[in-house]
C-alpha cells in the first residue's frame, strides 16, 4: 500500500450547488474558527460567497459547470487537496452532472474523506484527525499501472 501524509493544516475543497450555496455559507460561518487552521479552496461562485463571509482567503478554482470540478478532482489526484465538503443539490439535475460523478469517483479514488451534507461535514470537521497528521492509506494501483497491454 502506497501512503500519503495529510498534514495537520488540511487542504479543504468546497463545492455547493446554488440550492445548498446559502447552507454551506451558514455551516461554514458557523464553523468559521476551525476552518481558520486549514487552506480552503473551492469552484468559483462557492469560493467568493465564502471568502465575503468569513474574511479569509478562498482559492478560487473556475466555476463548477466551467471546469471547476474537474480541476478540484484533478488536484485531488495530485494530492493537493485533502478533504471535500460537496453540497451537491440531490433535488436537481445539473447541465455538469458528469463532471460532479467524475469528482466524486476521483475522491473514492484517492481515499480523501468527503461531506455531501451538512452533517456528515460536522462529523467530519469535528474529528480529532482534521487537527492531526494522518497517513492515508491509498489503494494500490499498481497492478492496474503495471498491466501488460497485448
Ligand atoms: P460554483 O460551482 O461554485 O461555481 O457555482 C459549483 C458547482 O455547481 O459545481
Amino acid at each position: 500500500m502506497e501512503r500519503r501524509i495529510l498534514k495537520e493544516r488540511k487542504n479543504i475543497a468546497l463545492v455547493a450547488h446554488d440550492h445548498k450555496k446559502k447552507e454551506l455559507v451558514e455551516w461554514a460561518v458557523y464553523n468559521k474558527e476551525i476552518l481558520k487552521s486549514h487552506n480552503l479552496h473551492a469552484t468559483g461562485t462557492t469560493g467568493t460567497l465564502l471568502g465575503k463571509a468569513l474574511g479569509q482567503p478562498v482559492h478560487c478554482f473556475l466555476s463548477g459547470p466551467l471546469g471547476g470540478d474537474q480541476q478540484i478532482g484533478a488536484a485531488i489526484a495530485e494530492g493537493k487537496i485533502d478533504v471535500l465538503v460537496f453540497f451537491w443539490d440531490p433535488m436537481e439535475a445539473q447541465p455538469h452532472d458528469p463532471d460532479i460523478k467524475a469528482l466524486l469517483r476521483v475522491a473514492a479514488t484517492w481515499n480523501i474523506p468527503v461531506a455531501c451534507d451538512r452533517s456528515t461535514a460536522d462529523f467530519l470537521l469535528t474529528s480529532p484527525l482534521m487537527h492531526t497528521e494522518y497517513e492515508t492509506l491509498l489503494p494500490d494501483y499498481s497492478g492496474y499501472t503495471q498491466r501488460k497491454i497485448k
